[in-house]
């Protein structure tokens, strides 16, 4: 049997580094707000290779706290137009909508599944002031050609980089590239934490400062509230068991590119595709390991009848979820069908740092069987 992601023997490895550090905090007396998260903050902050680190809750207030903060700073305000890729998990797009900005949903390139300069450029109204990218499955969706059109037409550039931590462009980390990056540490993520846990990170320090302010209750002296914030905090505990992880993220993500590698080269099946990888040394981190296949759903019962477990890295697109059906809140142009190809066409095959080279041929064989 080949498990999904197998977070008890993803945790066990980390024995007993982890359970010292629970234990650190647990006997520390101090739960929020301490050593532990200002710990993390410094060491993600060198690891990302920004000047600020702002631990927060979890990815999607992270995502929300960045929004928050640009409209606090009077760079964004309620109808302007945020660019943002139409095959990406939820989360991404409630930031959007929920701080009353207008999520403008454009299609990837198939090759890649990565969002579409082009469709970025040409989605461009007197309305847009950011683009939000995603580096998607693991997999840097920055491009030079990007960062110019965000230059040209003076559009803040903004990172989801839940899916990508340690991920590279060139020398530069993901979350270090635009003009702010969200982190998620839920526990399946290539940095996971053991309960939920987030991150903004940043080079600008008004935005920095704004961002620390609104996710504690928009203060920043005890009892004084300049802004309306919300609460959102990385507590003790998580930050602690992140200090431990962080430490193995970097050859973790070298075992998953390995595994993706032999996925690369071994994996023949002609009905089964693979996306192109235009630089798979760094640029990708692979916290899923995506193939399209016709016949998806028989392909997923097919591989789980072989003890293959398998996920659909989105089964509904967000443009056709219930929430966004109601209401006129999404704009996008044209019928989206490369969104809807993949949601229809995509399955995500077994990749993490605990799997065995065994289980890796399993999935090969299985696959490479399929007709
Ligand atoms: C996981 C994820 C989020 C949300 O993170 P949470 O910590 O679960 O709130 C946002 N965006 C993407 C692309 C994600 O994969």
């Amino acid at each position: 049997m080949v498990k999904f992601l197998d977070l008890k023997k993803i945790t066990d490895s980390f024995q007993p580094e982890l359970s010292d550090a629970v234990r650190r905090v647990v006997d520390s007396g101090w739960y929020l707000q301490g050593k532990e998260n200002s710990g993390f903050e410094k060491e993600y902050t060198d690891y990302i290779g920004v000047s600020h680190t702002v631990g927060c809750a979890n990815g999607l207030d992270a995502l929300t706290l960045i929004f928050m903060a640009y409209k606090e700073l009077g760079a964004l305000k309620e109808g302007d137009e945020v660019i943002v890729p139409a095959n990406t998990y939820i989360a991404t797009i409630l930031s959007i909508s929920d701080n009353g900005l207008v999520p403008v949903l454009v299609e990837p390139d198939l090759n890649t599944m990565q969002i579409d300069a082009e469709n970025i450029e040409s989605s461009i109204t007197e309305k847009t002031r950011a683009v939000m990218i995603v580096h998607l499955y693991g997999k840097c969706a920055y491009t030079d050609r990007i960062a110019e059109i965000c230059e040209r037409h003076n559009l803040l550039l903004i990172e989801d980089n839940a899916q990508a931590h340690g991920c590279m462009f060139g020398n530069k980390r993901t979350g270090s590239l635009g003009c702010a990056a969200a982190h998620s540490f839920y526990p399946g993520k290539n940095l996971g934490a053991l309960g939920d846990g987030g991150a903004i990170t940043t080079n600008d320090d008004n935005l920095a400062s704004m961002v620390r302010r609104l996710a504690n209750y928009g203060s920043d002296r005890k009892y004084v509230f300049p802004s309306i914030g919300i609460n959102s905090r990385l507590d003790e505990l998580q930050a602690a068991v992140l200090r431990v992880k962080l430490k193995r993220l970097d050859k973790d993500n070298d075992r998953r590119r390995s595994i993706a590698g032999r996925y690369i080269n071994e994996i023949n099946n002609p009905i089964v595709r693979i996306p192109i990888n235009l630089n798979p040394d760094k640029d990708n981190v692979y916290h899923i390991f995506p193939v399209l296949c016709e016949k998806r759903d028989s392909l997923q019962k097919y591989l789980s009848d072989r003890g293959i477990m398998t996920l659909i890295h989105y089964p509904i697109p967000p443009h056709l979820q219930e929430c966004y059906k109601r209401k006129d809140i999404l704009k996008f142009r044209g019928n989206l069908s490369l969104t809807e190809l993949i949601h229809n066409q995509e399955l995500s095959l077994p990749v993490s740092p605990v799997m065995t080279d065994d289980e890796v041929t399993e999935v090969i064989e299985a696959v490479n069987s399929f007709r």
